[in-house]
């Protein structure tokens, strides 16, 4: 030992104190701590994500009837709204939704709607930025349910309605609205409802949605959901059930959310006959209006109307589209327990594709996803064809993929239609019954069905070209400029890189949790716990966070901190590995280390060795392995030993690996065989976003002076 001025006393207490603060320090900044700022569990929603045992819910029922005027294309309406106080509060007044109005003159989201100038630009895109179409709801009645007017107040996007008495727990509240508003040009103005004008045929085809005033959601994590809609945060909608009643021209045909109340009145007698044949048919669509059926029809300029009623039972929302225009084909469709009508309406210029994969796409869809969550409770999934967009609603979405005029596509149109139907039908799970708030957090919605679309579409066909879902398609994003990138956990609006950030990043940070972390039985399983806890409810992200870690019994937390909760990207680097050969020595009587060959050993001697200490002597290499963190992200660590006979071997190391050195580490590996390289993560599962540091040769080997203090 060196002498020293400072005596040891000293210096043991000098390093014990750094320890500890060290020590300290480091327990508080690990990224295996739990996540700070979750909120706190209760009565309504518990520790282990679950609802809790006062766990409430709102409900709104909606009776509307509307018409749609196809000359001036505007829809004028009215409902009666059955709002039930289910919460423990009393409420002063009730909030809605009037998501129309971002379409008036002075929204707030057209105001903040940016661009920027080229020295040329054309007269199309300039027109986008300052559009001439005058939207938004009017209101033209708010009254109660004796006809006397209600008082209420018009905040942009949102309606209070005071309510003359407080609604107490318990209660209900009827009231009726009327309203109208011109519907927008879609393919000029965008939105997500709106209709495309077909010049050849002079015919309108509308998508309808956010077309009545909704009830906000009132809950116990934020009250009233109160967020103005800009246009990137979707909906937030409490349940209901539907009662609806559309009027269009009578050579009109209208899909929509819930199912047809009066068939003999709106089809013809043949038409009637199809559908109960598509209701008897599992294999193939049936054609309920042919494609020759619905070009006649385009032709037809009726000056009747015709009324189309449905009903839909427990939903949040309802969408419809109508047109002249529609071909429509349906086919049953068996998940679990349950029997639905998959159908499909588009017109001509959705074929051949439309024809050929719209419905059994959305059949497929219903299969896989069930599988994985619940089985499909409604009875109808209906895709219907629009340029460009994919838009879901409960039972009902609006899909693009279309050919070109002469009817020829690419194989990205087909595999794009594909991939879209799957979305916006998957939708139908995350958030139409796994009911999240989507104006607050995208990747609930987004997210969770962008992972099951993945998993739907390696099931339609054997390497399907899936766009995201795999970790090696999410690396360009993950190594992007920081600037432009946000963690998931980050309000709809704010979110920067929309797809990757919402989309593909959490659907790949589930794919590495199923396929790397967890393995698929035990992610399987905690997967569908969350689907069948929260649907027909409203989780919150803790509730997700939560019951995964209470279904697989393990903590999470670095996990949903590195990819949820930061930017931080994968990127692990061998930074050395020394080989040994083994060489075993033993003391001889005088005292000096001889080499030994252990079999050549006396009986006597060789029992005094454990089975144990006899395997290590007999092992003739030994590795030693260090790797560093240089990205951040904690993630396990995936080895690929090659040796000089040829073969190789997986070394996979949980990521608790990291636990309590979160940038390098260092390991041995006892091996039977000469190892001349080291590979990390070789099957690019991890997103590493640099693989240059992810390789290592091996160019020699030394001595290991393997001994045992027993004697000769
Ligand atoms: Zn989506």
């Amino acid at each position: 030992m060196m002498k020293s001025k400072i005596s040891s006393l000293q210096v043991l207490f000098f390093s014990l104190t750094l320890l500890f603060s060290y020590a300290q320090d480091r327990g508080n900044h690990s990224k295996f701590r739990r996540i700070d700022g979750w909120n706190t569990p209760n009565a309504f929603r518990t520790a282990s994500g679950a609802p809790g045992f006062k766990y409430f819910q709102q409900k709104a029922d909606y009776t509307i009837s509307i018409t749609l005027d196809d000359k001036s294309q505007s829809i004028s309406g009215e409902e009666i709204i059955t709002y039930h106080n289910l919460s423990p509060d009393i409420l002063t007044h009730l909030w809605l939704q009037l998501d129309q109005n971002i379409s008036r003159e002075n929204s707030v989201a057209r105001l903040i709607s940016k661009a920027r100038l080229r020295d040329s630009i054309s007269v199309e895109e300039l027109s986008y930025y300052f559009p001439d179409f005058k939207g938004g709801f009017e209101i033209t009645a708010v009254v109660d349910k004796s006809g006397s007017n209600e008082k209420y107040f018009i905040n942009g996007t949102m309606m209070r309605l005071d309510l003359k008495k407080p609604l107490r727990p318990g209660q209900k509240y009827t009231f009726k609205v009327k309203w109208s508003y011109p519907i927008n040009d879609r393919l000029k103005y965008g939105g997500r409802s709106g209709y495309e004008y077909f010049p050849q045929d002079e015919n309108y085809l509308y998508t309808i949605a956010q077309f009545f005033p909704r009830m906000a959601v009132y809950n116990d994590e934020k009250g009233w959901q109160t967020q103005q809609f800009l246009g990137q945060g979707e909906f937030t909608l409490p349940f209901g059930d539907y009662d609806v009643k559309i009027t269009v021209p009578a050579d009109f045909v209208v899909a929509a959310t819930g199912e047809l109340q009066n068939v003999r009145q709106v089809l013809t007698p043949t038409q009637v006959k199809r559908l109960s044949i598509a209701r008897k048919t599992f294999d193939h669509p049936v054609m309920i209006i042919t494609p020759d059926e619905a070009l006649q029809n385009e032709m037809s300029r009726s000056t009747s109307t015709k009324t189309w009623h449905f009903k839909a039972r427990n939903v949040r929302d309802f969408a419809f589209a109508t047109s002249r225009k529609f071909i429509w084909d349906a086919m049953s469709v068996r998940t679990g327990s349950t029997t639905s009508l998959a159908m499909s309406f588009y017109p001509k210029e959705g074929n051949p594709l439309w024809q050929e994969f719209s419905t059994r796409v959305v059949a497929h869809t219903l299969k896989v996803y069930s599988k994985y969550t619940f089985d499909y409770p409604y009875p109808v999934a209906i895709s219907v064809h629009t340029d460009r967009i994919g838009m879901e609603y409960p039972m009902i979405c609006f899909n693009g993929g279309r050919p070109r005029p002469d009817g020829t596509y690419s194989k990205a149109t087909k595999y794009g239609m594909i991939s879209v139907i799957i979305h916006e039908v998957g939708h139908n799970y995350f958030p139409m019954i796994v009911n999240s708030d989507e104006r607050q957090w995208t990747w609930m919605d987004e997210g969770l069905n962008t992972y099951l679309q993945y998993l739907t579409e390696q099931e339609w066909e054997e390497n399907y070209p899936s766009r995201r879902g795999p970790a090696r398609n999410i690396v360009d994003y993950m190594k992007g400029d920081p600037e432009t990138l946000v963690p998931i956990m980050t309000q709809s609006e704010s979110i920067l890189q929309f797809g990757n950030n919402a989309y593909g990043k959490p659907a790949t940070a589930l794919n590495i949790l199923r396929e790397t972390v967890l393995g698929r039985d035990l992610f399987d399983h905690a997967f569908k716990v969350y689907a069948n806890r929260w649907k027909f409810k409203h989780p919150t992200p803790e509730d997700f966070f939560r019951t995964i870690e209470d279904a697989v019994g393990q903590d999470l937390a670095w996990f949903w901190r590195g990819w949820f909760y930061t930017t931080e990207a994968c990127d692990q680097s061998i930074e050395d590995v020394k080989l040994y050969t083994t060489k075993f020595f033993l003391k001889n009587q005088t005292g000096k280390f001889t080499e030994i060959d252990f079999e050549s050993l006396p009986d006597e001697l060789k029992v005094q060795f454990s089975a144990n200490e006899k395997m290590l002597i007999n092992t003739p290499y030994f590795a030693q392995i260090s790797i560093q963190n240089v990205g951040g992200l904690i993630m396990p660590v995936i080895l690929k030993f090659n040796y000089d006979d040829g073969t190789s071997e997986i070394i996979r190391l949980p990521a608790e690996v990291w636990l309590r050195n979160e940038r390098q580490f260092t390991k041995v590996f006892p091996l039977k065989n000469k190892l001349i390289s080291v590979e990390l993560d070789p099957m690019q599962e991890t997103a590493d976003i640099d693989t240059d540091n992810n390789r290592y040769t091996i160019e020699d080997t030394r001595d290991l002076f393997l001994f045992s203090i027993k004697t000769l």
